[in-house]
Parts: structure tokens; C-alpha cells; sequence
């Protein structure tokens, strides 16, 4: 249960400096970069773990609800900064515990991310927990909001229901665009993706299916 999670008021009431210590300017007392990548319900990290050298002058979020999970999250980033000392490796990667659910545009500025991945989000399989998906209406805008024009959503699942319901969704929304097979091919996250998460490891070594949809953040029409 989340009632008693903190929020931010607005996003510039994070603390960024304390969760990339590497990308903290104390001389002029600000960060030089800030968080664009968003992986929402990131579990055990593996997604960032694998992007953090992809990226390494972005800032990478994960935000997930479970707080051992979290834990074990901070603790593998602690370590993986320790090794990686002689490189400032991983500097670029930190989770938050939080219901992603829940005021996202507290975290984020308008468009300021450039990327959200949700991998595997939990099903809700029955019919009356559907508004409880993390893709809904209501959070599709909210995630337009945070995403800069041209900013990608990146879904992969193995809940062919789920997946159905994603692309519907998303399809759906005026804000949003599917890109296509061949740009799915070409991009390197989409690879990342479909190999690096623990739950998607746990598929393929269950011989399991993964549907990916990606989507383009398309602009904001023009107000008159
Ligand atoms: N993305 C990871 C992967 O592919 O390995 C984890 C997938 S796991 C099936 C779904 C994760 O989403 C869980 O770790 C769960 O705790 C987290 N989660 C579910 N609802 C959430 C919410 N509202 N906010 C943040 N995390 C959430």
C-alpha cells in the first residue's frame, strides 16, 4: 500500500542531488543534467543496469512501488558506482520508491523526459482490476504531459491481453502514435528491452511470447 508515501509538491522540490551525486555542480549548486529516462515499475533494475552505459550523460529513473525490492534496487546501484569508481560507471541510474500511479507530473517537468519504458506492468488479469493497468486514459495524458514531443513509450509484455489493451489504449489517445516494425528493428532500446529485465529473462526461460508497441509522443496542437 502506498498511503503514507511522500510526495513532491512540484518537481523542483527533488532532491536530484542526493540520488546522482555525479551529475551535482556544488560550485553553482545545480544538477548538469536531469532525468529523461523513466522505467516505471523497474523491479530488480536489470532495464537500467543495461541502459546506464547506453546513456551515460542522461539521467535514468526507475520508480517502483515495492519497498524490498526498491532496497535491493539502491543496494546493487551502491555497488555497481563502487566497482565502477575508476569510470563514474552507473552514476547515471537511481530509484525512487513511489506508486507511479499517482502525481507523476510532481516528479517531471513538462516535457522532460525523453523516454518511459513499462516492462512486464502487471496484468490485472480480472475484468473489474482493468483500472488499475498502468495504461489507462487518464494516465496516458499525464504521461504526455512529462514526455517531450518526439519522446518514446516503450511497452513489452507477455500478457497478449495486456498488450492488446496497451496498443488499444495508446492508439487511442491523440497524443500518442505507434511507430512501426522496422523502427521497432532499428532502435537499440527496443533490444535492451526485450532481453534485459529479470521478468523478461524469467519468459524466455519459460519459452514464453513478448509483444513489444512503441510510441511516439506526437506534438502538442497549436492553441488558437
Ligand atoms: N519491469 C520489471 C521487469 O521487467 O523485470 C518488473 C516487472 S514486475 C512483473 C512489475 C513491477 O511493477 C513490480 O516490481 C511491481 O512492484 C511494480 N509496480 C506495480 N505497480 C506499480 C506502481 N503503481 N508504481 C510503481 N511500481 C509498480
Amino acid at each position: 500500500s502506498d498511503h503514507c508515501l511522500d510526495y513532491p509538491t512540484s518537481p523542483d522540490s527533488m532532491e536530484w542531488k542526493n540520488m546522482y551525486p555525479g551529475f551535482y555542480d556544488k560550485e553553482r549548486d545545480e544538477m548538469t543534467s536531469q532525468v529523461e529516462i523513466a522505467d516505471i515499475g523497474c523491479g530488480y533494475g536489470g532495464l537500467m543496469i543495461k541502459l546506464a552505459p547506453e546513456f551515460p550523460q542522461q539521467l535514468i529513473l526507475g520508480m517502483e512501488i515495492r519497498v524490498q525490492v526498491t532496497q535491493y534496487v539502491e543496494d546493487r546501484i551502491i555497488a555497481l558506482r563502487e566497482q565502477n569508481q575508476h569510470t563514474n560507471g552507473y552514476q547515471n541510474i537511481s530509484v525512487l520508491r513511489g506508486n507511479a500511479m499517482k502525481f507523476i507530473p510532481n516528479f517531471f517537468h513538462k516535457g522532460q523526459l525523453q523516454k518511459m519504458f513499462f516492462c512486464f506492468p502487471d496484468p490485472h488479469f480480472k475484468q473489474r482490476k482493468h483500472k488499475a493497468r498502468i495504461i489507462t486514459n487518464t494516465l496516458l495524458s499525464e504521461y504526455a504531459y512529462v514526455l517531450r514531443e518526439g519522446g518514446i513509450v516503450y511497452t513489452i509484455t507477455d500478457v497478449e491481453d495486456l498488450h492488446l489493451w496497451m496498443v488499444k489504449h495508446l492508439e487511442a489517445h491523440p497524443m500518442f502514435e505507434r511507430l512501426s516494425k522496422e523502427w521497432e528493428q532499428q532502435d537499440k532500446c527496443v533490444e535492451i528491452m526485450y532481453n534485459a529485465t529479470e521478468e523478461g529473462q524469467k519468459v524466455t526461460r519459460n519459452k514464453g511470447s513478448k509483444f513489444v508497441a512503441c510510441f511516439k509522443r506526437l506534438p502538442t496542437p497549436e492553441d488558437t
